[in-house]
């Protein structure tokens, strides 16, 4: 097996497939603790029930309802149900979990996670190491790895699928960005746990290094993504720096404050207020700031205020994001309220995959074709456990129940120690002409310029509100700066840590899906989640309860299609939530 990826999927998956005795290599552009993983602040959800009432079935339905019923509840109660095991798991391997007094993991209360499908008090379910969670599990999950017999390959760049001609992938080709030297990894299955691409935005919470190099991968290899038209924004992001203040702020407490300093959220959310889910604190905060009752000299941004927190909960609960607050906005939380905007956080879209791990696509009219030998975990993925709008800590939960169910399933279907197929030598060489045309680049557009044209073009024509209009621009201007690509221009030929050609690659990357989140935007003619057009402000489950499928090929032309919502369980142990309007 080959994991391409060291972050929470990535590095649950490839110590998982290690300890099923699969011989096993994980490729890492950067050092597997410099994933972006690490930078998670709030927490990890599963119904433990250790500080109050909970159950996985309110889990479940907090997060179908979460979704705007675009998730696949057959891998939501997968999800919800494995969360408990999962997280235990995670104590046991070694993560420094906060604790109650009674020695219990701590558990603070997070957007739209509620009791009593909806009708009791909120819950108390994200599982939080101070407010420096992702930290704490990825330093734990490396730990892992390193006892068990998997090989790393380190600061190695992953290039292209290679994919046979019966469309079974076969493995992926990577450089060693110290020097240059190509190696083609063989593999019964590829495992993609690459991250998402916050950074197609301007304003991202994400590492520069989220730059959905599987996505592209998985695009280039003619396999479509899906419901990339949801990116979530979250409400919180530093204004300016756009570095993320989590929002276990307002878990402990921490207040939204517009310019009268109102608590405006009481009127948008009367029951669960500032802890509404992240789609509707965001567009609340635009709605103030377009009415006029922004903060700061331009009117444009939102305040975060935890000055009635005290000393105590700051120190003991939210350290990190004191630090950061300080470093990012130069404020002192315990006197001051933090500046704040919505920003670019999560991708919900991503490889369509099942509740496996396997990555399928729509094939003869069987929207669940799997595509041999390939799986996807993470942010990468699209299982869809999130629909259209992930719920805060859902996505830490994503990584170590799905990076476990690769594990589970690769053990039950792939024959350790079998000899490999031939290599599929066309595969190959596409992807070494790819590599040489762009080293010797000679257009007249650097690298820069073109990512900067298509970030400005994505914050501002992709936003937290859409319309047609200003989709349909997006769309047109999107595909000429994708088109302008084939004018890229590279300047350094060397092969040792060239920067330049790394940051090209992943630039096509970032492109080939900025067209495709923009193209599925301008198509899907309703409101859901965190797709929120003011042309069509209604959610239309008769048309749109659907996930949407789109691939790109070489010249920049896209093809739209479309796989069911599933609306069955596959447990007795809780039934399908049917659709109903989405009300906090
Ligand atoms: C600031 C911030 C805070 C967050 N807080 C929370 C939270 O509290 N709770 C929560 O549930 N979620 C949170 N999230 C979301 C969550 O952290 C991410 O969705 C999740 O960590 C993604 O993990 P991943 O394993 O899929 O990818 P990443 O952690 O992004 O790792 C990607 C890996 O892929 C490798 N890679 C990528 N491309 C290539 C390539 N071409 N070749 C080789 N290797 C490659 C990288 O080296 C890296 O190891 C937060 C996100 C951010 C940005």
């Amino acid at each position: 097996m080959v994991v391409v990826g060291a972050g929470g999927a990535g590095l649950r998956a490839t110590f998982g497939l290690a300890q099923k005795g699969l011989k096993t290599a994980c490729i890492t552009k950067v050092f597997p603790t410099r994933s972006h993983t690490v930078a998670a602040q709030g927490g990890i959800a599963a119904a433990l029930a250790n500080m109050g009432e909970d159950s996985w079935q309110y889990h479940f339905y907090d997060t179908v309802k979460g979704s705007d019923w675009l998730g696949d509840q057959d891998a939501i109660a997968y999800m919800c149900r494995e969360a408990i095991p999962a997280v235990v798991e995670l104590e046991h391997y070694g993560v420094p979990f906060s604790r109650t007094d009674e020695g219990k993991i701590y558990q603070r209360p997070f957007g739209g996670m509620t009791t009593r499908n909806g009708e009791g008090p909120p819950a108390q379910r994200t599982c939080a190491a101070a407010d420096r969670t992702g930290h704490a599990i990825l330093h734990t999950l490396y730990q892992q790895s390193l006892a068990h017999d998997a090989e790393f390959f380190i600061e190695y760049f992953a290039l292209d699928l290679i994919m046979d001609d019966n469309g079974a992938c076969t493995g992926v080709l990577a450089m060693d960005m110290s020097d240059g030297t190509l190696h083609l990894f063989r593999a019964q299955g590829t495992v993609l746990a690459t991250g998402g691409y916050g950074r197609a935005y301007f304003s991202a919470t994400s590492a520069h290094t989220c730059t959905g190099d599987g996505g592209g991968m998985a695009l280039r290899a003619g396999l479509a993504l899906q419901d990339m038209e949801f990116v979530q924004f979250h409400p919180t992001g530093i204004y300016g720096a756009g570095c993320l203040i989590t929002e276990g702020v307002r878990g402990e407490g921490g207040i939204l404050r517009n310019s009268q300093g109102e608590r405006f959220m009481e009127r948008y959310a009367p029951s669960v207020k500032d802890l509404a889910p992240r789609d509707m604190v965001s567009r609340s905060m635009t709605m103030e700031i377009r009415e006029g009752r922004g903060v700061g000299e331009h009117k444009d941004h939102i305040l975060l205020d935890l000055t009635h927190l005290g000393p105590e909960v700051i120190h003991k609960k939210l350290p990190g994001i004191a630090e950061s607050a300080r470093i990012f906005a130069g404020v002192d939380v315990e006197k001051q309220p933090i500046p704040v905007i919505p920003t670019v956080h999560y991708n919900m879209g991503g490889i369509p995959t099942n509740y496996h791990g396997e990555v399928v696509q729509l094939r003869n009219g069987n929207p669940d074709a799997v595509v041999p030998g390939l799986y996807a975990i993470g942010e990468a993925a699209c299982v869809s456990v999130h629909g259209a709008n992930r719920l805060g800590s859902n996505s830490l939960l994503d990584l170590v129940v799905f990076g476990r169910a690769v594990a589970n399933r690769a053990a039950e279907t792939i024959t350790p120690a079998k000899s490999q197929t031939a290599v599929p030598q066309a595969s190959v060489d596409k992807a070494i002409d790819r590599l040489d045309n762009l080293r010797y680049a000679r257009g007249s557009t650097p690298t820069a310029v073109i990512r900067d044209r298509m970030q400005r073009t994505m914050q501002a024509d992709a936003a937290v509100f859409r319309t047609g209009e200003t989709l349909a621009e997006g769309v047109a201007k999107m595909r000429d700066i994708h088109a302008s690509f084939a004018d890229v221009q590279t300047t350094d030929r060397s092969l040792i840590w060239n920067s330049d050609l790394i940051e090209t690659f992943e630039l096509a990357n970032l492109l080939d899906q900025a067209v495709v989140t923009i193209v599925s935007a301008e198509n899907r003619k309703e409101s859901r989640g965190a797709h929120a057009r003011e042309d069509f402000p209604q959610r239309d489950d008769e048309n749109w309860m659907k996930h949407t499928l789109c691939s790109i090929d070489e010249k920049g032309n896209t093809n739209l299609d479309y796989r069911p919502v599933h609306l069955y369980t596959n447990t007795d142990d809780v039934a399908v939530i049917p659709p109903k309007e989405r009300k906090y």
